[in-house]
């Protein structure tokens, strides 16, 4: 006879054929932390086609097993917010599959692919890892449609264009509409053109997902606008990476969560993702330069620079905003990846101006900037936010766990950790450590929440009929050792994780299976 826990029997061993058989896979003896937040239970788990067959006590052989004694089994993680554009290039992605990431959600920030159709059957083609969803990007549209002339809002023969390339790729299975409200060129769009291209997404059953406008003391302005779209488009919205950047900006957890929380109350569908880290990453020039600087591409740029009189405002306005952040100089701000001269990076401005300039007064910080951004740009890492703010949203309900990072080039800069860590590190440091969270919740706002927010079917629960993406660690053992300084290190504790019933990690090895697919829209 079976014998089973009577909780947690979902499927009895006899399958949906009706006849008893041998399993592709049985996980035995593991804890599993389901992904729905219910409480953690010992039981095994079948593996057939793909699919999870049955999770209870599983008598029937596997032809493969695993003994998952003392380890967790959940649901592979969904990261909704990464930028893996390039994920074709760096298929395998170990960065990610390494923190227990089987499904990445790719197109943030307003920045994507422009043919989803195509991003997909390439995926297909070269074969990947793990599972690839898209948003389309606001300024990728943008871009195409409205070309270098960006400040300004688009005439309706453009607006109508750019819906049509959003409904183009929301047929190809796009999930959603993203914005990059601080980048060019979305920087110069108005509500009205976010809500018009949002309808679109919304009529396919898309969602929103902003990195919005401000981040800083003005928060409150961006998301008054996060909220119109989600209202006049009638679409739920995503603020993606939450923070409080700054500050100036610091200690208002609570009142933006009350924001929240009442946008939600007034029936707007509204969610968060968030990584478990102090300081932001994107390029130095976006985050430190004034975009009506940038407006037009790099060669416009180099010629204000060359403008005494255009060069002395974009310095004014570079000392007004480090005054105003409070910030005193550019110490928080750090070089990341600077392709032309590899030595910056690493360095802090001040650090790179003493190297570049023999100075590092704040007008050679500032000339340093400037000059990296003429030089083609660079990716920078920014330390600006509050553990405090941090721990609160993390704690919130609608808040999942996402990295904002891409497929990582083992050894290439130095990187923002969050890519090789961020999973790891909410499990290390939030739930083992500190108990901000309790593990079954960790592992909801990396699976089950992303997956119902983002519409990905029958993914992101252990549930019978749900495809078998399927991580095994050791909650005791799981840990992040990327660090600011030195972030070329994979997550460890994670021994097995499983893409649509393929093992892609096998007792700590990596195999050369790559079972990932396309993931589009209600799928
Ligand atoms: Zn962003």
């Amino acid at each position: 006879m079976i014998r089973s826990l009577a909780s947690l029997v979902l499927a009895s061993l006899v399958t949906l054929t009706g006849r008893a058989q041998t399993y592709d896979l049985v996980i035995r003896g593991g804890l599993i932390i389901d992904g729905s937040g219910r409480p953690a239970q010992r039981a095994d788990v079948a593996v057939q086609d793909g699919r999870i067959a049955a999770i209870g006590k599983i008598t029937s052989p596997g032809r493969a097993e695993i003994d998952a004694a003392g380890h967790a089994v959940a649901p592979g993680f969904i990261d909704v917010h990464t930028h893996s554009e390039d994920i074709a290039d760096l298929p395998v992605a170990e960065n990610f599959l390494r923190m227990g990431v089987t499904t990445i959600v790719t197109g943030n920030c307003g920045g994507s692919t422009l043919n989803v159709a195509e991003f997909f059957a390439t995926l297909t083609r070269t074969g990947v890892a793990v599972n690839v969803a898209t948003l389309i990007g606001h300024n990728t549209v943008r871009l195409k449609i409205m070309g270098g002339s960006f400040a300004r809002p688009p005439t309706a023969a453009e607006l109508d264009q750019m819906r049509k390339l959003v409904d183009q790729a929301m047929r190809d299975g796009a999930v959603g509409l993203s914005t990059g409200l601080i980048y060019l060129p979305g920087t110069f769009a108005r509500t009205d053109e976010i809500v018009a291209l949002a309808k679109v997404a919304s009529s396919h059953g898309g969602i929103y997902a902003s990195h919005m406008r401000y981040e800083d003391i003005r928060i409150r302005e961006a998301l008054d606008e996060l909220t119109t779209v989600a209202r006049e488009a009638r679409i739920p919205a995503e603020v993606s990476h939450l923070k409080l950047s700054g500050p100036t900006a610091w200690g208002r957890a609570e009142e933006i969560i009350a924001y929240l929380d009442a946008a939600r109350a007034s029936g707007l569908q509204i969610t968060h993702d968030q990584y478990a880290y102090t300081a932001s990453s994107t390029g130095i020039g976006a985050n430190l330069i004034e975009a009506e600087f940038r407006e037009g591409g790099a060669k416009r740029y180099r010629e204000r620079l060359a403008d005494p009189a255009t060069k002395a405002r974009m310095v004014a306005a570079m000392k007004k905003s480090i005054v105003e952040e409070k910030r005193g100089d550019y110490t928080f701000a750090v070089i990341a990846n600077f392709k032309p001269d590899p030595r910056a990076n690493g360095l802090t401005v001040p650090q790179a101006a003493k190297l570049f300039r023999g100075s590092d007064t704040l007008d050679d910080q500032i000339e340093t900037i400037l000059e990296i951004e003429a030089r083609g740009g660079a990716q920078g890492v920014f330390h600006g936010m509050s553990e405090d703010d941090l721990r609160k949203f993390l704690a919130q309900p609608f808040t999942m766990v996402a990295s904002d990072a891409g497929p990582r080039k083992f050894g290439d800069a130095v990187p923002h950790p969050r890519g090789y860590g961020n999973n790891a590190r909410v499990l290390s440091r939030y739930v083992r450590e500190q108990k901000l969270i309790a593990i079954e919740e960790a592992v909801r706002k990396m699976t089950s929440l992303p997956a119902q927010t983002f519409q990905l079917k029958n993914r992101g629960e252990l549930r019978p009929g749900f495809v078998a993406d399927i991580v095994i660690f050791d909650p005791e053992k799981v840990t992040d050792p990327s660090t600011f300084s030195d972030p070329h290190h994979y997550a460890e504790g994670f021994t097995d994780i499983i893409v649509n019933g393929t093992p892609v990690i096998r007792a700590g090895q990596l195999t050369e299976a790559r079972p990932g697919r396309p993931v589009r829209l209600n799928e």
